[in-house]
């Protein structure tokens, strides 16, 4: 596939009506630690997980689920769950820090006068930074400003039931956003297992390099909280920092891996220079390809017009695109046993045989 690129003034998303912070006590994750017919879909998960490794289904076994096991374990542990299910960050790895002198690391606080230097040109900061994420593993990486729009209402603690409002602090005015690749070949496998472990592979990537970022931002001085699916929605930040556009599937195409990717940000005050964002023609090519509505067992990808609201209270509604169900997609995992990868392994823009990405000047 040849993906041609061109640099816009503004993202390709068009807001039609009045768009809410959402709430992220609101997403089917978090749903599951609240709402009836949900917890009774961690039930039927698990009990699908047993039934299949029972009968040693063919892409269900144990060892397939070990895979998965580990490659979630960096996230589970250390990344916290719960931001993964978007209900909170400040957890784990994904910990809120105050900033921190490399020379002097964890020796004392305040810093020494003087401290930071500062770093004067945004874009020479933008280099290091995301020289930074590069070197730490991160698959591609771009920069906006931090629209507060896409700034979660509330931070939900499932484990108390508490839901209180959010506000980052204004002097937060960048988003570094990152791509973490995942690969081809076990996407393939979906809706099996084997899809699953690289997903949670993603996932544990996420936290080691929002965490790692943060970490390296903090070392020069500034402010930084890093974020998984938690604090804040991923999709429009990766939009507005130039890496991709939204599909019909609900997700994320970037023009180097398709939607293979999962999306981690750090927020800071330390002046960057934002990346533009891009069209590479992906809302036209979605208009008719459907191959992802086609697809989805769970009938969950709409083959229809885009529309400014979507199905459920988990959608958030003032945005003209394709809404999907959540709701159908969630019940689906749960009845088969694991999460499901299909919408981004049939996606023309995942295949990454015969890719060449081409940078072109707006005419
Ligand atoms: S993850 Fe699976 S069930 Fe959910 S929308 Fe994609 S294809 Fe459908
Ligand atoms: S499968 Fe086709 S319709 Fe679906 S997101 Fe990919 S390009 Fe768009």
């Amino acid at each position: 596939m040849r993906i041609k690129v061109k640099k816009v003034q503004s993202p390709l998303y068009k807001i039609v009506g009045q768009v809410k912070r959402f709430n992220p006590k609101n997403t089917v994750f978090s749903r599951r630690f609240w709402d009836p017919d949900f917890q009774r879909l961690i039930k039927a998960y698990y009990d699908s997980q047993m039934k299949h490794i029972a009968s040693r289904d063919q892409g269900y076994s144990l060892e397939d689920y070990a895979l998965m096991g580990g490659s979630w374990h960096l996230q589970s542990f250390e990344g916290g769950l719960i931001s993964a299910s978007g209900c909170r960050g400040d957890v784990g790895l994904y910990r809120w820090m105050e900033p921190t002198p490399p020379i002097l690391a964890r020796l004392t606080w305040p810093p020494p006068k003087g401290y930071p230097l500062s770093i004067k040109d945004p874009a020479e900061a933008s280099r290091i930074v995301k020289e930074a994420a590069l070197f730490y593993g991160a698959s591609a990486v771009g920069i906006c400003k931090l629209n507060r729009t896409w700034i979660y209402s509330h931070i939900y603690d499932p484990a108390t039931g508490v839901n209180e409002p959010l506000e980052i602090p204004e002097d937060y005015k960048f988003a570094v956003v990152i791509l973490v690749e995942m690969r081809y070949e076990y996407l393939k496998a979906s809706p099996f297992v084997k899809a699953a472990a690289e997903t949670g592979l993603a996932y544990s990537k996420m936290a080691f390099l929002a965490s790692s970022l943060a970490q390296f931002i903090r070392s020069l001085g500034y402010k930084a909280i890093p974020c998984g699916n938690d604090t804040a929605l991923s999709i429009p930040l990766a939009i507005d920092a130039g890496l991709g556009q939204l599909g019909r599937n609900g997700l994320l195409i970037t023009p180097w891996f398709g939607p293979r990717v999962r999306i981690a940000k750090v927020f800071t005050d330390l002046p960057l220079k934002p990346d533009q964002p891009i069209d590479f023609g992906v809302t036209e090519f979605c208009d008719n390809c459907k191959r992802c509505a086609e697809a989805c067992e769970a009938g969950a990808i709409s083959s229809g017009e885009m529309a400014d609201h979507g199905p459920t209270p988990s959608n958030n509604p003032g945005v003209l695109k394709w809404y999907i169900d959540p709701e159908k997609c969630y019940k689906f995992w749960s009845e088969n046993g694991v999460d499901c990868s299909t919408c981004i392994a049939v996606c023309p823009f995942s295949n990454p045989e015969g890719r060449a990405v081409e940078f072109i000047e707006a005419s």
